[in-house]
């Protein structure tokens, strides 16, 4: 099932689709350094990325 993350910083209107778990989370890697290099995604910052990532249903 497609798998979509709504950017977890606040203000950020960013939303990231993936086929996987896996393939958010390497797009949230390129869209936290381009954006966001601010952000140290350090394991507690990708736990809360993993903890915001939804199932994306037929729609
Ligand atoms: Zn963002």
């Amino acid at each position: 099932m497609p798998k979509r993350l709504q950017c977890i910083i606040p203000g950020c209107d960013a939303t990231i689709d993936g086929l996987t778990e896996e393939q958010v989370l390497a797009q949230v890697e390129t869209h936290i350094t381009r954006d966001h290099p601010d952000l140290e995604l350090d394991a507690q910052a990708t736990d809360s990325i993993r903890a915001n990532i939804e199932d994306v249903g037929d729609e």
